[in-house]
């Protein structure tokens, strides 16, 4: 019946269809761009006498950012990044982004800000233009050495925006900008930027305390890993179990359940305040018993409760587990986890490397690295308590990385190497396999694979494996420290610095 369907030319030609649809599709998207660049210069005119405005380089939920070029009085063109916000973002929101890039940007690795242009409600940030790559693009092609310098930068952008008491609740890759050339980085996108308790930034006063009460509606906007556009929403192995109601939505609850579904293994978890946390969070009388208390069950009294709400914003895979156990207070070190994400998709090769669609799914996924059981009793430090229905080892993060990245004990450890794990022993979760983008490995981790099965390659690899045969324990050490299950524990920015991974390196 298809191929009936099909024009002749097609069954002649595939390969010319092809290309003729994917060209007609690059002309609709281009039209569509020429227009959106049309709308936004008579929103906001003034833009005309100065900019250039060549593409559209980002387009997220709340704001599209565009490639122009400004004409110096030098003569000289100059490349900026025009952010144009969603004319309903809230204007103290908008204010508060500004207001991190003009105090804490221009240094460090964070972002500055150049101008600002606004007409009525539309509102456009001009930025120095840093072009970057795309972090899928160069994964599995950077040196061991270009991703410790990447981590290294990253630490002290968030070393700088943290000393000025922001929490940037977004840390992900496309939000922290890498030229490989010139080695240059910028961290980007303060639109979900929150104030520690001592915030330096006026305006993250207010949000911090309006963050602290409730999900504002930018922070109940799930946002995507890859760019901005959310190709996460279609998960065919995580499924919600049928028997689990989707609860979490009511207004009512402050518990939720999922079921993540795994090929091996199904772990259902749930979260609860504990103690006195539990008592705050909910709106239910006191003296009314629940019965369902560390069991896997939402008694009717607990399903009458009020939710609970707590700062969420961010990227699921990103998200720490204080955030996805709705803790009240979060710090800094939210970013910091996010940062420990990053590293291990850099380690492990594989991006993104958490994919969940909802908050219980990703605790359960960071179980199966962590361990449930180590993930329940760090919980328990910031008074929720967590029911797991399996228990789950931690992995060793050496040995799920190197797996992962196809780089085993057996072809790339010098022989006087004590490490004695092998990937044999590895209990892989399969939602960590399965989830992980199905990113094609770079050649030379094929030539790896080639070589672990080839007796006398040894010193060929050396040559092509960019330092992934020399990951020294420091790498993973401070991996360790990153993904700290504790918030409280977990290293910071500046102590991250001062690693010993990063003993040479200038700060
Ligand atoms: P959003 O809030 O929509 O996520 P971002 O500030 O993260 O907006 O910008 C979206 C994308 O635009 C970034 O991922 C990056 O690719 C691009 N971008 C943003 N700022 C700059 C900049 N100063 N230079 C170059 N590209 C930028
Ligand atoms: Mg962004």
């Amino acid at each position: 019946m298809e191929t009936v369907l099909k024009s002749h030319c097609d069954e002649q030609h595939p390969q010319e269809a092809e290309e003729l649809q994917r060209k007609q599709e690059q002309n609709k998207q281009l039209s569509g761009i020429k227009k959106d660049i049309e709308k936004l210069y008579e929103a906001v005119p003034q833009l005309v006498n100065v900019f250039k405005i060549k593409e559209k380089i980002g387009e997220g939920t709340f704001s599209s950012v565009y490639l122009a070029t400004a004409q110096l009085q030098t003569g000289y063109e100059e490349k900026m990044a025009l952010k144009h916000l969603i004319p309903t973002s809230h204007p103290l929101r908008i204010a508060a982004e500004l207001q991190c890039l003009t105090v804490a940007g221009g240094q460090d690795n964070v972002m500055g800000v150049k101008y600002c242009f606004r007409k009525n409600d539309h509102v456009v940030i001009v930025m120095p233009y840093l072009e970057h790559e795309s972090f899928l693009d160069i994964l599995n092609s950077l040196s061991f050495e270009e991703v410790r310098e990447y981590m290294f930068n990253l630490f002290k952008a968030l070393r700088r925006i943290h000393h000025f008491g922001i929490v940037h609740r977004d840390v992900k890759p496309s939000n922290f900008l890498y030229n490989r050339r010139l080695k240059e980085y910028a961290l980007v996108d303060f639109g979900l930027a929150q104030g520690t308790p001592d915030t330096k930034i006026e305006l993250l006063k207010t949000t911090q305390s309006e963050g602290q009460q409730e999900d504002s509606v930018h922070h109940s906007v799930q946002r995507s890993v890859f760019g901005e556009r959310n190709f996460n929403v279609s998960s065919s192995t995580y499924q919600e179990n049928s028997s689990t109601k989707l609860i979490k939505q009511s207004k009512m609850i402050d518990v939720s359940s999922r079921k993540l579904v795994t090929k091996k293994k199904i772990i259902s978890t749930k979260t609860v305040s504990s103690g006195v946390a539990r008592k705050a969070a909910s709106g239910c009388p006191s003296n009314l018993a629940c019965d369902c208390y560390a069991t896997d069950r939402v008694c009717s009294i607990c399903l009458s409760r009020r939710q609970q709400v707590a700062p969420r914003a961010g990227t699921p895979g990103f998200r720490a587990p204080e955030v996805l156990t709705k803790c009240p207070t979060q710090t800094t070190a939210i970013d910091m986890w996010s940062a420990g994400i990053v590293f291990l998709s850099l380690l492990s090769g594989r991006y993104p490397f958490y994919k969940a669609s909802d908050d219980l799914t990703a605790l359960a996924q960071i179980m199966t690295v962590r361990g449930s059981r180590e993930t329940i009793q760090a919980a328990k430090t910031f008074g929720k308590s967590v029911l797991c229905t399996q228990d789950v080892p931690a992995q060793n993060l050496r040995t799920l990385c190197e797996k992962l990245r196809g780089t085993n004990s057996s072809c790339t450890r010098s022989k006087d190497d004590t490490h004695t794990d092998s990937v044999n022993d590895l209990d892989l979760p399969v939602e960590t396999d399965k989830q992980c983008a199905p990113k094609t490995l770079g050649k030379e981790i094929q030539h790896i694979q080639s070589c672990q099965e080839s007796d006398g390659a040894l010193e060929v690899k050396a040559t092509d494996m960019k330092g992934w045969d020399q990951v020294p324990d420091d790498a993973y050490d401070l991996l360790d420290k990153l993904l700290d299950l504790n918030p409280a524990t977990r290293i910071t920015a500046k102590e991250a610095l001062l690693h010993p991974f990063f003993k040479d390196m200038r700060l």
